[in-house]
């Protein structure tokens, strides 16, 4: 009998295996595409802000009697670095992590906490813009690694306050909901059009460039967020607004660890 059965079952072994290898090959394939297409991003983007260094310093000289659009000058080019420096920091956070280089210490934490000092850490900024952070947090406990869960935080909420309106409140909320523990984070700012919202995490993707270079933003903040809350087994939506509100809310879920009391 298995005599008779075993050149079939290794024709099957051979099939899967050959199946595996065409699965991995395509995987590879895309692997390369996607990095290709990073590549070829990371430099157009940093194009931009090169071009204006370049230009605003070869303008130095012109503006050497003139004290005011000497600091205009000067001004723009730390502007542009800054913006350079932030998109290095970022592309090299994204890459360390497609490398698995990334080193994720997973602890029981609540998540009440590193919310609450993400909130502190930015209160003074929301009010320089007039805005005020408010706070709406159950106990949740859920196991990630800290330092990420500040990233993520720190950067949702930071985009709350970036794209919101002189007034506003930025609402950031915690509760568990089944075995999840949701965080939701909700700006009263400029939204985010129906259009835009399907490329929101991908890298370098930005609603309008001209915004964008106001704000100093990268594109790059969401695509990081997403990518840290998939490490943790979490998932990241956009929620769409109620037809009478306007803004933007993003809703973060996490697996709990342990179901909290008072849920
Ligand atoms: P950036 O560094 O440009 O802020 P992000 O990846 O964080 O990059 O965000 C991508 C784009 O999504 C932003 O350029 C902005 O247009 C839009 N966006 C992100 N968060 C918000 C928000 N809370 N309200 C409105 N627009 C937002």
């Amino acid at each position: 009998q298995f005599l008779q059965e075993s050149p079939v079952r290794r024709r099957d072994e051979l099939g899967e295996l050959s199946e595996g290898i065409s699965y991995m090959s395509r995987e590879i394939e895309q692997s390369f595409a996607r990095q290709k297409q990073f590549i070829g991003n990371v430099s157009h983007e940093f194009k931009t802000p090169l071009t204006s260094i370049i230009a605003y310093s070869d303008l130095l000289d012109m503006y050497r009697d003139d004290p005011e659009l000497l600091e205009e000058a000067r001004m723009n080019i730390r502007r542009e670095a800054d913006r350079l420096l932030e998109m290095v920091e970022k592309v090299l956070h994204l890459s360390a992590m497609e490398q698995y280089e990334f080193n994720l210490n997973a602890e029981r934490i609540d998540v009440q906490e590193p919310l609450e000092e993400a909130c502190s850490r930015l209160r003074g900024k929301a009010v320089t813009f007039d805005l005020s952070i408010e706070t709406d947090f159950k106990p949740a406990i859920i196991r990630a690694d800290r330092e990420s869960l500040m990233h993520i935080f720190l950067n949702l909420i930071d985009n709350g306050i970036k794209y919101n309106v002189p007034g506003g409140t930025v609402h950031v909320a915690c509760r568990t909901e089944g075995d999840r523990a949701i965080i939701s984070f909700r700006d009263t700012g400029i939204g985010i059009p129906q259009e835009a919202r399907a490329k929101l995490f991908e890298p370098f993707f930005t609603v309008s460039k001209d915004r964008a270079r106001l704000t100093g933003g990268t594109g790059l903040g969401l695509s990081l967020v997403k990518r840290l809350v998939e490490l943790q087994q979490g998932s990241i939506t956009i929620a769409a607004p109620a037809s009478n509100e306007q803004g933007t809310a993003f809703i973060v879920a996490f697996p709990i660890v342990v179901k909290s009391l008072q849920a």
